[in-house]
């Protein structure tokens, strides 16, 4: 008999270890967050029940596998399956499964299983350990030559058993966890071309924070190609972060007027500070609370304990910087993982590189690069580049 079942999406959302109004405003957050994905790709059904969203698509131009894939970058969520709904009825289970399990082994045969049933119906009549025997039965005598393997099985049958519905499914696509973004607030991202910050910004909007990023960008010195690679980094960590906001601050003038005022071998550290200064004012006017940087303690000159301590006096936020403690081959991976990495090491200059000095001090001391930094309008500078900002929609 044909069973008549609705292709779901079923989102598994993280363990939410908060009670009360706190949980309420964490799942509301995460609820929106699927929402505005869904709301750009597809017509669909939203509902809800205790641990599980579903959505059924009822226009798209994309496959549930591709929805499925976009709704695994949200965070908050740990796994996202493609499953089947049918009415809850013990014998339309059984006549549903066994038509299941032949399809999916017609594409690709299993040798062994195991069925794995979750009874959140507690009227339902039967228990979940006795479904699971009769489920596997079904499946026994509908393909020939399996065994049920209950450690270690090819293929998992999953029943969920809910008040309406009964939810049938073989494959998750693993989530990342982490917090729904805007839970901690927003923070700025300070976003160059390279392979670490985007990974920075992915991992502190994994703690919930929404961002939205600044780049510095210092034409002709640094080209367009340079900041296309930005946009493009900003595009390829949006479905993370959210981030729809990229504000360009135009360097080259303060850039020059560090160079030909401050001692070289402290032209990094100042560079720094100031772009600090300005990093400041953009977090001010767009309420953000926290400044990101993709740092690494001691990858380079910039970045020893005495250099950061001096950058972070020129910081009016709590900087946060993910990568800190990592290798450069742990941040690559991530940026594999989130698919930054190609775009990262396209070859074009960021303007960092451009004016260093041979030798950098990396063990600058605060109060005499406050010294040197005395013959720079920091106040000026500020201006220049808040009034020649330009701000591009992600
Ligand atoms: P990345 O790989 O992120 O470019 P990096 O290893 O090249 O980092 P630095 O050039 O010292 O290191 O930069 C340290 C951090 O400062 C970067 O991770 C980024 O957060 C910020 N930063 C550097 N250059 C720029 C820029 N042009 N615009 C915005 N932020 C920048
Ligand atoms: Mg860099």
């Amino acid at each position: 008999m044909e069973v008549l079942a609705t292709k779901t999406l079923l989102i598994k959302p993280g363990e939410l270890m908060l009670k009360g109004d706190n949980r309420n405003f964490f799942e509301k957050k995460l609820r929106d967050n699927i929402k505005s994905v869904l709301n750009r790709i597809c017509l669909y059904d939203f509902t809800q029940e205790s641990g599980r969203y579903y959505i059924i698509i009822n226009e798209s131009a994309y496959t549930e596998y591709e929805i499925a894939s976009m709704l695994c970058k949200v965070f908050g969520i740990v796994g996202v399956s493609i499953a089947y709904r049918i009415d809850s009825d013990e014998q339309n289970l059984y006549n549903y499964l066994s038509d299941f399990c032949k399809q999916v082994y017609e594409k690709k045969p299993y040798s062994t299983f195991k069925i794995a049933t979750k009874r959140a119906d507690k009227d339902f009549p039967t228990q979940s350990t006795d479904v699971s025997k009769k489920a596997g039965g079904i499946v026994l005598s509908a393909i020939s030559d399996i065994k049920v393997d209950l450690f270690n099985p090819q293929i998992t049958f999953n029943i969920e058993i809910r008040k309406k519905h009964i939810y049938i499914y073989h494959e998750e696509l693993r989530a990342n966890g982490g917090m729904p973004v805007g839970t901690s607030g927003k923070a700025l991202l300070m976003l160059s071309g390279g392979i670490d910050s985007p990974v920075a910004g992915y991992m502190m909007a994994k703690r919930g924070l929404l961002l939205e990023a600044v780049y510095f960008h210092s034409e002709p010195y640094t080209s367009e190609k340079a900041k296309e690679k930005v946009i493009d980094l900003a595009k390829i960590i949006k479905p993370y972060t959210l981030l729809n906001k990229l504000h360009i601050i135009h360097f080259t003038k303060p850039q020059l007027e560090i160079y030909e005022k401050c001692p070289h071998d402290e032209l990094t550290i100042i560079m720094r500070r100031v772009m600090m200064y300005i990093a400041n004012e953009i977090a001010r006017r767009n309420n953000c609370q926290g400044i990101i940087t993709g740092e690494s303690l001691a990858q380079v000159a910039s970045q020893t304990i005495e250099s950061l301590t001096v950058t972070d006096d020129a910081a009016d936020f709590l900087v946060l910087r993910p990568l800190i403690g990592m290798d450069k081959t742990e941040i690559v991976e991530i940026a594999r993982k989130i698919d930054t990495f190609e775009t990262s090491i396209l070859p074009y200059e960021d303007c960092c590189t451009i004016f260093v000095a041979k030798h950098p001090k990396t063990k600058p001391i605060l109060s005499r690069i406050i010294q040197s930094e005395k013959v720079l309008d920091i106040e000026n500078i500020i201006e220049h580049c808040m009034k020649n900002l330009e701000v591009i929609s992600i």
